[in-house]
């Protein structure tokens, strides 16, 4: 695809990154046909191509405004699309910098700035989002049916394997998940333990930083991505730990990207590019016991 930055992006890193995945781009569409956003929405605008093509439009000085901003909010990051991308176009890194962008130039309307703090108030803390969870449970009876069918039911942890085994993986226990379907990971060490392998827990981990991130907090999102590192790098230097398993989809393409996100750290760059910080999913630790 053709570019034509405008000056002001052009000196800029963010702007040669963006400039160099959007050339990448030979517009074909493919990857709109695994964006579930274009699925449920269905306008071209909320798929990976129509929002690269935004992105293009605010890189070349025409005019950011609201609905810009809402089509790039709308964007799950699920990263489904890199996956049908011929041309390995790095659309995640490009949709972070373009809503880096229009966040600087676009205020948000207080009670949308409100919403969103509020979410990254809570969700990333597993104690607050379960009282907050408990309140919405208790008092579902009196909701709206909109509302009810939002709430899930709760559920109790169930066992999880102590034995000793002498091969270790270490899982990130997550946030919202770890409340919501809190016998996801249990049964994901009872997997594990079957093949030979103890799932261990890391107390000081918490929330991988998507929310923060994906919520254009990036200093607070790369706070909790070091925090990560700081509670398993003793388990990775001490505990001989294999892995670091991860049961929920958008934690995974989170932390594989700490190397990349955390390279200018230089306190954190090497140790985030380390061979166990690429994530493992429980499907991709069976294959190797076939
Ligand atoms: S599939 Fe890749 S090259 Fe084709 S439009 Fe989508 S991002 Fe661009
Ligand atoms: S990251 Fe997911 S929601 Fe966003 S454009 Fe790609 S496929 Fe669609």
């Amino acid at each position: 695809m053709q570019t034509n930055l405008t000056e002001k992006y052009r000196q800029t890193v963010e702007g040669q990154t963006a400039e160099s995945i959007l050339r990448a781009c030979v517009h074909c569409g493919f990857c709109t046909a695994t964006c579930p956003t274009y699925q449920l929405l269905g306008d071209e605008l909320d798929g990976p191509r129509g929002r690269i093509y935004l992105i293009k439009q605010i890189l070349e000085g025409n005019t950011v405004s609201e609905k810009t901003q809402l089509h790039l909010d709308r964007c799950l990051t699920c990263r489904a699309c890199e996956t049908t991308c011929p041309s390995g176009v790095r659309y995640a890194a490009l949709v972070d910098i373009g809503r880096r962008i229009i966040e600087r130039e676009i205020p948000r309307k207080p009670l949308f700035s409100l919403k969103r703090k509020l979410l990254r108030t809570i969700l990333p803390h597993p104690q607050r989002f379960a009282l907050l969870l408990k309140l919405g449970q208790t008092i579902k009876p009196l909701l709206p049916h909109s509302l009810k069918r939002k709430i899930p039911l709760s559920q109790k942890k169930t066992q999880w394997p102590k034995t000793h085994l002498p091969r270790k993986m270490l899982i990130l226990e997550g946030c919202a998940q770890s409340v919501v379907t809190a016998n996801t990971n249990a049964a994901a060490a009872r997997v594990l333990h079957k093949l030979g392998i103890q799932l261990l827990t890391a107390p000081n981990a918490g929330c991988c930083g998507a929310v923060s991130h994906h919520l254009a907090a990036e200093q607070e999102g790369l706070a909790f991505m070091r925090q990560n590192i700081d509670a398993w790098w003793p388990y990775i230097e001490k505990q001989g730990i294999e892995a670091i398993v991860i049961t929920a989809s958008g934690c995974g393409t989170m932390v594989k990207d700490y190397g990349e996100l955390l390279k200018d750290d230089d306190h954190y760059a090497e140790k985030a590019t380390d061979d166990k910080f690429a994530p493992r999913f429980v499907a991709f630790v069976y294959p190797n016991f076939q």
